[in-house]
């Protein structure tokens, strides 16, 4: 429920971005927590920090003209919209994806603030992207696209300024053209001002396992502070993009066996557990369909159109994108054995679902801690660039396995100090919230 103070700014931040859903969703869903901390601290009120974390510093929407192959000239929308630098440069992935608007760019940038505040690291929060959407375009279409979309973009980036990442349609490929282009108009090699790079050209080793590895890190501490763990449990990871295929990968490594996964047009059932090799095949190197792996799998079924949740699973790792997993979804799987959640994908479960989780007694992750790991790394290659090194895989992953370890700490002790013990959500708004409201009352009013 809104505290009163807190339902007037919610009320005006409906009035001021009206037709903006997914952003009003993610805005309830942090205010509904903090009331106990703005009792706590008047001076947040006083200062108007709710007001001002509602507002973004900087909106930008372009035009992205391109040529496709058949000579026709395109035009998508761009957007970067730098939501909150407290903490350090704006910081935030790029989505390209048909179904990009502000609203969805503005969810989240919003929730990145509170995710990198988590973190412990000295980022503020972002995020951008644009409507263009990859599936079925040549290399040299996306190339261009990307060259464009870069070619307004690069007035707003810099390693102190803003550092875009991937997301939804922008992986290693596309981080790579982004980069070139950058690196063309600057006559700079500024490794900082892009995360997610290839590893030869400055990338992590780890990056790219990053928010899939984390998220299980996250659901396994969950379990371990439940006296429990991972080894022999049956999951359902829904996604089978970069978030989806490293959380089975862990997820296999730590034991348990990942029954389902899948994508836009389907879903795939394989008992035995999800053969990785075969989806990685398809996925990341066919860029392919999952109906392939059906028919390349005696023990697995394509279910087109097919409802994941619907599959009995014991840990459920949503990792493809917002709003998903509605209350319907969540009371199936409360019902069919569902112990665990952890949210590989940014707001994948509805505000109903996570409700019934949390009522359910399910160990539940929100994705501003469980998919933190992907960010945190982010921050790890900055460092690597900005000291000229590289490091080690497995150092690399001891530091993202202790990052995710200590948010669940961190989430877990806020919720009990807030009075709700085991309220993940309730410890990640607040404990994310006050990092960044301390900080901007400190740095006055800008
Ligand atoms: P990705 O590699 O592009 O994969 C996205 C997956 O989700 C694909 O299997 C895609 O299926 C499916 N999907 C996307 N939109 C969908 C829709 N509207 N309906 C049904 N399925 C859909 O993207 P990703 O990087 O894994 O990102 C997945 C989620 O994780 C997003 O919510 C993202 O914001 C979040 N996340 C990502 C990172 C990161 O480091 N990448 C970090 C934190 C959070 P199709 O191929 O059929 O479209």
């Amino acid at each position: 429920m809104l505290d009163e103070k807190l339902e007037t700014v919610y009320d005006d931040v409906i009035r001021r971005n009206p037709a903006e859903p997914e952003f009003h969703q993610a805005v309830k869903e942090v205010l509904d927590s903090i009331g106990p901390v703005i009792a706590k601290h008047p001076e947040f009120a006083r200062s108007k920090i709710i007001q001002r974390i509602c507002e973004p510093e900087r909106q930008v929407i372009f035009r992205v003209p391109w040529t496709d192959d058949k000579g026709e000239v395109q035009i998508n929308r761009g957007f970067r919209v730098e939501f909150n630098s407290a903490l350090g440069p704006f910081k935030g992935g790029l989505r390209f994806h048909p179904s990009v608007n502000l609203s969805i760019v503005k969810f989240l940038g919003f929730e990145q603030i509170f995710k990198n505040a988590l973190t412990g690291m000295p980022i503020g929060g972002a995020k951008g992207g644009s409507d263009f959407d990859p599936k079925g375009r040549s290399e040299d279409e996306v190339m261009r696209f990307c060259q464009s979309f870069m070619t307004e973009l690069y007035r707003h980036l810099g390693e102190y300024t803003d550092v875009p990442a991937g997301d939804i349609g922008v992986g290693t490929r596309e981080i790579g053209y982004l980069f070139g282009q950058y690196k063309r108009i600057t006559n700079r090699y500024e490794s900082g001002v892009l995360t997610g790079k290839g590893i030869n050209f400055g990338g992590s080793l780890v990056r790219t396992e990053a928010t899939g590895y984390g998220a299980v890190f996250f659901v396994d501490e969950m379990l371990k502070a439940r006296g429990t763990t991972l080894d022999g449990r049956t999951c359902t990871v829904s996604g089978s993009g970069n978030v989806a295929i490293y959380a089975i990968e862990k997820l296999a490594q730590l034991g348990a066996k990942v029954v389902a996964c899948s994508d836009s047009n389907g879903v795939i059932h394989d008992p035995d557990g999800i053969d990785l090799e075969l989806l990685k095949q398809i996925k990341e190197v066919e860029r392919g369909r999952l109906d392939a792996y059906a028919a390349r799998r005696k023990t697995a079924t394509h279910l087109p159109g097919g409802q994941i949740w619907t599959i009995p699973a014991e840990v459920v790792v949503p990792s493809a994108t917002q709003n998903e997993l509605s209350g319907r979804d969540a009371r199936t799987l409360v019902k069919n054995g569902c112990i665990a959640v952890a949210e590989g994908a940014n707001m994948p479960c509805t505000a109903e679902a996570a409700r019934v989780f949390i009522e359910a007694g399910v160990a539940f992750g929100p994705g501003k801690a469980a998919n933190a790991g992907g960010v945190a790394t982010s921050a790890l290659e900055m460092q690597q660039n900005a000291s000229r090194d590289s490091w080690t895989f497995e150092f690399t992953e001891r530091k993202l396995a202790g990052i995710m370890a200590g948010i669940h700490q961190n989430c877990l002790e806020t919720a009990d100090e807030f009075g709700v013990p085991g309220n993940y959500v309730v410890g990640a708004n607040i404990a994310g919230f006050e990092r960044v409201a301390r900080a901007m009352l400190a740095l006055g009013l800008v």
